[in-house]
């Protein structure tokens, strides 16, 4: 009763009594795959999401480039105006550098809910490094070992393809701050990921018996298995401590797995030749991408559990995966046409009915809709708005929420000075 009264009068004017909010973000999670294995039986936790709410496509955008997409997920804006178009971009000398956190323009979700008296904790959002001071802990996509590494070849790569006349070589953009803010998240992160111990009943599935694998790719699917076990680790105790009212989790697993196996889900005579696999090895690629998808679904069924019937969940990907089918493609999983281009949404929140299908939801729509959660408008400069079948959107808007403070981490060698950086932007700024 006492508990009851102080959360009446700790709640916001706008906002009723409400409960707390999960945003999943799984990277290149595709609808046919889920589909055909919720058919199947094979995913409680994704099937349960969409018996008690509701789900469909979330229209995505070409270039299907995964730090566009997640950063207008963040923020409602489109990648010309929030400033992260890609993963390599080139400096006033023409120079190819990495894109980082410093280089959104807007304020995302995080900062928007920070400056309303919420709490948010964001677990590895694709391009938060370095980490922003928010109301809560930011755990930045460059706590998992050897990221930045990746993102060097990958972005040496594409400057090769992209940004032929680049002077000079690849710059990286390294940002001498901690990997979490606080930056004992960073360490505490680094202890999971440390951990043998199995937070699923799925076994890794490119482990040798329990011992590292020599090869280099099973090595880095192994990897990036662990790295989604202690992400999600990491998250439910920060959960637990903290109680956020916003918690985000990017699982980055799916995505970089499916780039190496998708084709073995594909019938044969839809991939170009080159790309063909011997009989044992598509079977053995499909049932480990298959694998992957039931141990994410139990991932997620670990964060929602935290969850009750009064709290809204969200789980998001950016765009899905379809085999290779031009010669020139290197990977046995893509995302580059129409067949690709949507990811997938299903939310549970009280009021939204059951098995619902949720139709013409955008990438743009989720910051919106969590906004309207918490009892705030949606922005008018924003390219999203809440979706019809939502009960708890609000009519009435704002113009703008850019002058927002972002108080990001500077780099200022051994140790670390936020600074508050007002951005003060008018509306419709394109650049
Ligand atoms: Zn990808």
């Amino acid at each position: 009763m006492v508990l009851a009264t102080l959360i009446l009068i700790a709640g916001c004017a706008e906002r009723e009594t409400r409960g707390r909010a999960l945003l999943v973000g799984v990277d290149g999670a595709t609808a046919a795959v889920l589909d055909t294995m919720i058919a199947e039986g094979q995913l409680e936790n994704f099937a349960a999401l969409r018996a008690s709410g509701a789900s469909g496509m979330l229209r995505s955008e070409f270039p299907l480039l995964s730090p566009r997409i997640w950063t207008s997920i963040a923020t409602g804006k489109v990648p010309e105006v929030h400033g992260i178009e890609n993963w390599v971009h080139l400096d006033e000398a023409g120079r190819p550098l990495l894109y980082s956190s410093h280089d959104r323009r807007v304020p995302a979700i995080w900062n928007i809910l920070s400056e309303s008296g919420y709490t948010v904790a964001v677990v590895n959002w694709l391009m938060s490094h370095p980490p922003e001071r928010i109301s809560g802990v930011m755990l930045s996509d460059h706590a998992t070992p050897d990221v930045l590494t990746r993102r060097i070849q990958m972005g040496e790569e594409l400057t090769r393809r992209a940004f032929p006349d680049a002077t000079g070589g690849f710059v990286a953009s390294e940002h001498d701050t901690p990997f979490a803010e606080p930056a004992e998240w960073a360490t505490r992160f680094a202890d999971e990921l440390a951990r043998r111990d199995p937070l699923t009943d799925i076994e890794n599935p490119f482990e040798n018996e329990g011992q590292e694998p020599e090869n280099p790719l099973l090595k880095y699917l192994s990897d990036i298995f662990r790295a989604d076990q202690a992400l999600t680790r990491t998250a439910l105790e920060i959960e637990r401590e903290l109680r956020p009212d916003l918690l985000i989790v990017y699982l980055p697993g799916v995505d970089r797995v499916s780039h190496f196996l998708f084709s073995a889900l594909v019938e044969l005579e839809k991939i170009p030749e080159m790309h063909h696999q011997a009989a044992e090895i598509r079977e053995e690629n499909a049932r480990n991408l298959r694998l992957y998808y039931r141990y994410v679904d139990q991932l997620i069924g670990k964060l929602t559990a935290r969850y009750g019937r009064d709290d809204l969940i969200l789980v998001v990907s950016d765009h899905g995966f379809e085999a290779p089918h031009e010669p020139h493609h290197e990977l046995q999983g893509i995302h580059v046409s129409d067949a690709a281009r949507d990811g997938v949404v299903s939310m549970r929140a009280p009021g939204v009915p059951g098995g619902w299908r949720a139709e013409g939801m955008s990438i743009y729509d989720v910051t919106p809709t969590l906004l309207a959660w918490f009892g705030l408008p949606t922005a008018e400069d924003m390219a999203g708005r809440v979706p019809s079948f939502v009960p708890f959107a609000i009519t009435r808007t704002v113009r703008s929420y850019d002058s927002v403070p972002i108080v990001r981490m500077r780099d200022t060698g051994s140790h670390v000075e936020p600074e508050i950086i007002r951005e003060l932007r008018s509306l419709g700024y394109v650049q």
